[in-house]
């Protein structure tokens, strides 16, 4: 049964995962991170929305701690929290401009990401903490601050 979290997002695409598929790695969240990613959800509807209700396409939401091991994520990755997800809106425009939208909404996101031209890191805070509202990117390396094309 397909459990809706929002208007448009599913707790099936938040949790799915090739690698975990493939792997038969366990990805399923705890009541904890379940009400995280209902936030996160509501927080993806405001994105469609003032992304001119196109259609977002996640690639990486919820990942177990064995699957972000698995996949080489970072150590402390907001994923395992059920508090961060990977997308991209090609109806909208580049990643590079979905992500600069997104960091122009207020949105009180913790973290946003543009990783390697690829997809946007969209990263919330914990409940009740104080969101930094930190913009980066990553191309392999070093993060670099701020949402900028890959340096020649
Ligand atoms: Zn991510």
């Amino acid at each position: 049964m397909v459990k809706k979290l929002s208007e448009h997002f599913t707790l099936e695409e938040l949790l799915f995962s090739q690698t975990a598929t493939r792997k038969k790695i366990d990805n399923t969240p705890t009541p904890e991170i379940l009400a995280n990613l209902a936030r996160l959800a509501g927080v993806l509807e405001v994105v469609r929305a003032e992304l001119g209700n196109v259609a977002i396409h996640v690639s990486s939401g919820y990942r177990s701690p064995a699957l972000n091991k698995a996949i080489g994520g970072a150590k402390h990755s907001r994923h395992m929290r059920g508090l961060a997800v990977d997308f991209t809106a090609p109806a909208f425009g580049t990643v590079l401009q979905t992500a600069r939208k997104i960091a122009s909404l207020d949105l009180g996101y913790d973290q946003i990401i543009h990783e390697f031209g690829r997809w946007v890191h969209l990263g919330l805070a914990e409940p009740g903490a104080k969101p930094q509202g930190e913009l980066l990117s990553y191309f392999g390396g070093d993060y670099l601050k701020g949402l900028i094309s890959k340096p020649a």
